[in-house]
């Protein structure tokens, strides 16, 4: 009933073709019935001799007319129930793709992506069948089954009937049990399913690091133990789905031999002929396949809500990050404000960052350094509102960011993180992902602020050639530029610079730097960095540790306060000075 409710939304929306569809099954299991009792008919006028010619081709002739009237409904139904299958398996992917892009981080700690694949393609199947094929089995059951014993009743004997069904209670019995536990089995198997794709994805994407680290066959070995896993809870499921037909034949040959024994006796003591002993075997052999459908529409239905269930508890976990309910309209960003933040992760129990409190005028360019693991990340990440915060404590224009509706802070801000995404796309379409129109001059232009023109003209294919799966054919330098000519493309009213320099050499990064003073002046920058000659211009520099502003000012004033940044900084142009 669950899977019903579930896919309400679905039925609704498609109910004439189920309608469609259910209607020629009844149908065909209408018309299925004129053909036993014609053969039983034509038995009897044997016996009695009545049988004429004409009577007799005018039989051959139904029965071959009926053929061709079923074969065209059935290939109606089937066509119609089964489109209905392929259209759900499609809406649900684009829902839960559409699902995935507006959850925050929190929630990929929460699935992994392997148990995400598992739902998109197993579990997706699962329930596209229930709505098909497990459709299709109920209505042979109940159509079927009520079909056939009303024209038991009616034509032959009420009961020889009931003697011949007594079995079946048994038969739904058993069945319904075996489905519980087929749900639960079925449910474990589809988890492990998960376990298997995470597990192959991290040994794929990971191939270079086991290979250094010469772990092929120890990682080998742990797949086949995951492997297994998956082999053995499916193998369990279909244990149980073995169950169900031969259970089915057995009842059935109960019933069989409840009808010849019993039936015969009737048709000794007169109370019906023989050909309508005849027919009613011929019902009764009717009858398995409903029950056989019934146990299969058992069988799919525990699946397909099992399935349903899972891909419901991803589909209702809510962004953890919502627009308000009256979003403050703020045209630009003129000023950005934290006061006194404090903040720590969902999963972590320190806070990453403490009391933070700067003030940065549009246009100002904020510096953000300390050692690694200090929170300069961290801090960036705020103004793309991927975690909750406490409110009031960051705010652009005097408006606290939690009531700016989301769309609008995203598109002030263009963000190049520390590890950069790029597609298995082409340089071009990597560097447009943000401005699928811009103009080839746009890019160009994109490209040259991020001093990536050269590299570029150096690749077989310029700027059509395919970078490969996260740009596995360019060098780290070159990666982070193409990620940055994806950032200053847009255009944005902040930018981020998440240590996106640090695997270019300090010319090329000053050269970089100079193109984005100059490009972008008049609009926001916020950079973090372990090389400080890439803040030293800066408005305004924070040193942070440990999540707490430590040292703060302009350049010049922390190095007249002397502490850590004074230090580094004289220690970097040391190295520098002895590089060169
Ligand atoms: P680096 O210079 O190495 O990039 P960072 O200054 O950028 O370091 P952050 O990435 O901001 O440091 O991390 C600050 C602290 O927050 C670290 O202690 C880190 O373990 C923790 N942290 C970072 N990301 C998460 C997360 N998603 N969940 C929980 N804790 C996190
Ligand atoms: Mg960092």
């Amino acid at each position: 009933m669950s899977f019903v409710i579930k896919l309400r939304w679905f039925f609704k929306e498609r109910w004439k073709y189920y309608v469609l569809a259910i209607s020629l099954m009844i149908c065909v299991n209408l018309l299925a019935t004129i053909p036993p009792k014609m053969i039983g008919n034509t038995i009897d006028q044997i016996r009695s001799g009545n049988l004429t010619a004409s009577s007799l081709s005018q039989t051959v002739l139904l029965l071959v007319g009926l053929s061709l009237l079923l074969y065209v409904f059935t290939y109606v139904w089937i066509t119609t129930l089964f489109g209905n299958s392929a259209l759900v398996e499609k809406v649900l992917r684009g829902r839960l793709l559409a699902h995935l892009t507006k959850m925050t981080p929190a929630f990929f700690q929460r699935n992994s992506t392997g148990q995400l694949m598992a739902l998109a393609t197993n579990d997706v199947l699962a329930i596209g069948q229930t709505s098909g094929y497990g459709v299709m089995t109920l209505v042979h059951t109940l159509v079927g089954a009520s079909v056939v014993i009303i024209t038991m009743i009616s034509l032959i004997s009420f009961k020889l009937m009931i003697a011949a069904l007594i079995p079946l209670p048994f038969l739904a019995l058993v069945i319904s049990k075996l489905g519980q536990k087929v749900r639960i089995r079925f449910l474990a198997a589809q988890a492990s399913f998960g376990q298997m794709n995470d597990h192959a994805l991290e040994s794929i994407s990971g191939i270079r690091v086991i290979r250094s680290y010469v772990q092929e066959d120890h990682d080998l070995v742990a797949f086949d133990k995951v492997t297994s896993e998956v082999m053995n809870k499916n193998k369990r499921v279909s244990m149980l789905n073995a169950l169900f037909q031969p259970l089915t034949s057995l009842i059935v040959g109960l019933s069989y031999s409840i009808g010849i024994g019993y039936g015969s006796y009737m048709v000794f003591h007169d109370e019906i002929t023989l050909g309508q002993l005849i027919s009613f075997n011929i019902y009764l052999g009717m009858l398995i396949w409903p029950m056989i459908s019934f146990g299969e529409f058992i069988n799919v239905l525990q699946r397909g809500s099992a399935s349903a269930d899972r891909l419901d508890t991803a589909l209702t976990q809510k962004a953890d990050i919502v627009d308000v309910d009256a979003p403050i309209a703020v045209s630009v960003p003129e000023r950005i404000e934290m006061q006194g933040l404090t903040f720590t992760y969902p999963t972590a129990n320190h806070p990453s960052l403490v009391n933070v409190s700067f003030q940065l005028k549009r246009g100002q360019t904020l510096g953000i350094v300390g050692r690694t693991g200090s929170g300069k990340s961290t801090l960036l990440k705020q103004l793309l509102r991927q975690f909750p915060i406490e409110p009031g404590k960051l705010l652009v224009s005097g408006v606290p960011i939690e009531r700016i509706a989301l769309d609008q802070v995203k598109r002030w801000v263009a963000y190049v993180p520390q590890e950069h995404l790029l597609l298995s796309k082409s340089i071009r379409d990597n560097v447009a992902l943000g401005k699928h129109d811009a103009s080839p001059e746009e890019i160009a232009r994109a490209i040259e602020m991020a001093s990536f023109t050269q590299d570029i003209e150096q690749m077989p294919e310029g700027l059509v050639t395919i970078v490969g799966e996260n740009g596995v054919m360019l060098s780290g330098g070159q990666k982070q530029r193409l990620a940055i000519a994806r950032a200053l493309l847009i255009d944005s009213e902040i930018l981020l610079l998440d240590d996106s320099l640090s695997a270019v050499d300090a010319r090329t990064e000053s050269r970089i730097l100079q193109h984005i003073r100059k490009e972008r002046a008049g609009r926001t920058t916020l950079i973090s960095t372990h090389r400080l000659s890439a803040v030293s211009h800066a408005n305004w520099i924070l040193v942070l540790d440990e999540g707490r502003i430590v040292e703060e000012g302009t350049h010049e004033e922390l190095m007249l306060f002397g502490g850590w940044y004074r230090e580094q900084w004289e220690r970097q142009q040391m190295e520098a000075s002895l590089e060169e």
